[in-house]
């Protein structure tokens, strides 16, 4: 059997399976048709593809990204200020000659070499459908969150009707009918970008528009204690940037906010996704864990990258909540690649299970991405996957010395193991 570009039936048998991350078979055999998993067994035959010392886990979804930065080469550098950062971005986006569309094409094609078969991106602009197609027949499944920005109250209108015509164009992931994604590889959400850029007011119109249409929501929350500080008592770096921007104004912000009340605000739409969070407290952390609609999505390079404190995605597992993993943009993160982000958090906390990563890096997002395809290997879910060489002597499969190296989507092979 050729391997590469197979795109009808396919046997492989490897050391080990993880038909879910918490389920590992070994050496058994995955049948592949039509781009699902039809079957796992334990019978080989002479077509089977043998993979003896190599696992083969589902493939990775990253759940937060913002491919417009896929051209950097390297990111911003972060000086102490996060406003200062900010500001660098702004500029670059001011200055970039490459187009949005031409910019998200280069970031789907980073994530589909480096192992993810769906994210959850960012997008601050218009585009359409199918410049999320990927001008491939097995693209990458792109769960588009249209950013929004505005806190003077003359902008809401404007920007509330932006949203409406993004789910209009980008159609929502149906409860009914989970696998209607598959037919176009895009569906649509809304992002209110972040507390400090976008009024409760508007924020509120957003989240009740987003669960009549039952689409996912993504907000960027407790990010910095600057924000914090900016909700509490409207003072700090962030105070002064909107000043700056002449965007402050007297009333904008309630006295004493905190993350929760943005938190209260999302309990019933479909899917929240809090950006990073890396300052939640103990009563948000509860808050989210009593709402399986809810997911943390922690970027641990990222968070790393800003000099934060010990992020709490641990904590909220201990209480039952969902985290999954994202790249982040390249604006604050080396590249997009899923298997690098999960490693350096396997080095960074070696107490993390196998399980767990893979978990995060996988089904959580798949969930809170409202992707049911993807995140097993159980028969009926799409064939998409990756294939770990994992070297003898290695305790983790996020160990260093391991290598990434097959990837196959729908049944396609991105990168064929031999
Ligand atoms: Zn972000």
């Amino acid at each position: 059997m050729s391997l590469s570009g197979s795109t009808g039936r396919c046997s492989i048998q490897a050391r080990w399976i993880l038909r879910t991350p918490s389920e590992v078979l070994e050496n058994h055999v995955l049948e592949i048709d039509e781009g699902l998993v039809t079957d796992i067994h334990q019978k080989p035959y002479s077509e089977t593809i043998r993979l003896d010392d190599c696992c083969l886990v589902p493939s990775f979804v990253n759940a937060h990204a913002h491919l417009e930065f896929s051209d950097l080469a390297r990111p911003f550098p972060f000086e102490g200020s996060f406003t200062g950062w900010i500001r660098e971005l702004l500029e670059y986006r001011d200055r970039r000659r490459n187009s949005l569309a031409d910019l998200v094409m280069g970031g789907l094609f980073e994530l589909r070499h480096t192992g993810s078969a769906a994210v959850g991106e960012i997008l601050t602009g218009n585009l359409n459908p199918a410049d999320y197609r990927d001008h491939s027949d097995f693209p990458v499944s792109s769960v588009v969150f249209r950013e929004i920005i505005g806190l003077l109250p003359e902008s809401h209108e404007e920007q509330l009707h932006l949203a409406k015509q993004h789910l209009d164009r980008f159609r929502p992931h149906e409860d009914d009918d989970p696998f209607a994604e598959q037919a176009t590889c895009t569906s649509g959400g809304l992002s209110p970008h972040a507390p400090y850029t976008v009024q409760m007011q508007l924020f509120e119109q957003l989240v009740s528009l987003a669960g009549n249409r039952k689409a996912p929501v993504a907000v960027h929350l407790a990010e910095t204690e600057a924000e914090l500080q900016l909700l509490s008592r409207q003072t700090g770096e962030f105070r002064d940037l909107l000043e700056r921007r002449e965007l402050w104004r007297k009333g904008l912000f309630a006295k004493n906010g905190s993350p929760l009340d943005y938190l209260q605000l999302l309990r019933n739409v479909s899917r929240a996704l809090i950006i990073h969070g890396n300052y939640l407290n103990n009563n948000e952390l509860n808050y989210i864990a009593n709402h399986p609609n809810m997911t943390l999505i922690y970027c641990p390079r990222t968070h790393r990258s800003f000099g934060h404190y010990d992020h709490p995605w641990e904590r909220l597992l201990q209480l039952g909540g969902q985290v999954a993993i994202g790249t982040d943009g390249r604006s604050s993160n080396p590249d997009l690649s899923m298997w690098n982000e999960l490693r350096f958090l396997k080095e960074k906390s070696p107490r993390a299970t196998d399980q767990q990563l893979l978990h995060m890096g996988t089904t959580a997002g798949a969930r809170a991405l409202q992707l049911p395809e993807f995140g097993s290997l159980k028969p009926g879910a799409s064939a998409s996957l990756n294939i770990i060489r994992r070297a003898e002597s290695t305790q983790s499969l996020f160990a260093h010395e391991n290598d990434l190296i097959g990837t196959m989507i729908r049944g396609q092979w991105i990168r064929s193991p031999v």
